[in-house]
């Protein structure tokens, strides 16, 4: 699969942060020394080594962005680690799975949205805060990723555009939200962490042909809140 960026040196501040250090993440992913077990789907590590995660934070924080961590962009919020990204990434390939559309709640950084776009899915991403998704929306056009957005209180998912063949939610809530559950395709896939605090698990959804779902858990996560309402 090919990855769909525009990789001029400039947009991809190579020589910041170099090919090695990024090498390092993606082999830090694939052994797996995280207690969640190592990324084995090498399109969605391949994703990873070409999405110029630096891009996504505030320069001054530019030199972290190829660790294994979250680091805050404002407002309160977080860019996920990216054995996170890769964890859910992965989850909506699994089992021979070829997810073609696909919906993020939570746009934040953008960065998830970005590695969903680069696998070659159709991405609808939804966010609260309005500067937020401004910032994101900018790194979309400089990296040339058609990512489709709209700022909103996602838990309301984007009917619209329903169904999705997979749904990734990267707040956390209390239980899945049933608006999200409904918005899932037959044979669809759907990522959330759920519970408070330090209590979260990542759950996977799945729907199978006929409707009906199941449930799995893929291990202990820790995301910002999923929230109610918009804010600019
Ligand atoms: N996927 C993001 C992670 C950002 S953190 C990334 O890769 O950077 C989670 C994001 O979810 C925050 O930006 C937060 O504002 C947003 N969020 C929380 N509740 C939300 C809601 N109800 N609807 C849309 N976005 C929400």
């Amino acid at each position: 699969m090919t990855a769909r960026l525009r990789l001029q040196p400039e947009a991809v501040g190579l020589g910041m942060t170099s090919q090695r250090v990024r090498d390092r993440l993606i082999e830090r992913l694939r052994a797996g020394s995280h207690p969640g077990g190592g990324i084995r789907d090498e399109r969605v590590l391949n994703a990873i080594r070409t999405v110029p995660r630096h891009l996504f934070m505030d320069e001054a924080l530019a030199t972290r962005a190829y660790e294994d961590t979250a680091l805050p962009i404002g407002h309160g919020q977080t860019i996920s680690q990216p054995w996170v990204v890769a964890k859910m990434t992965e989850a909506l390939f699994a089992d021979g799975a070829q997810p073609k559309k696909v919906l993020e709640v939570g746009t934040g950084s953008g960065y998830q949205g970005a590695i969903l776009a680069a696998l070659g899915l159709e991405v609808y991403t939804v966010e609260r805060i309005g500067e937020l998704l401004r910032t994101a929306r900018k790194r979309f056009r400089t990296l040339g990723l058609n990512v489709r957005s709209k700022h909103d209180d996602g838990r309301i998912g984007w009917p619209e555009c329903a169904p999705f063949d997979a749904i990734v939610v990267t707040a956390a809530a209390p239980a899945l939200v049933e608006a999200l559950t409904a918005q899932l395709a037959p044979g669809g896939t759907l990522v959330a962490p759920v519970g408070a605090g330090s209590g979260q698990s990542l759950l996977r959804l799945r729907k199978d042909a006929d409707g009906a779902v199941s449930q799995d858990n893929l291990g202990a996560v820790v995301f910002v809140p999923l929230l109610s309402g918009m804010i600019d």
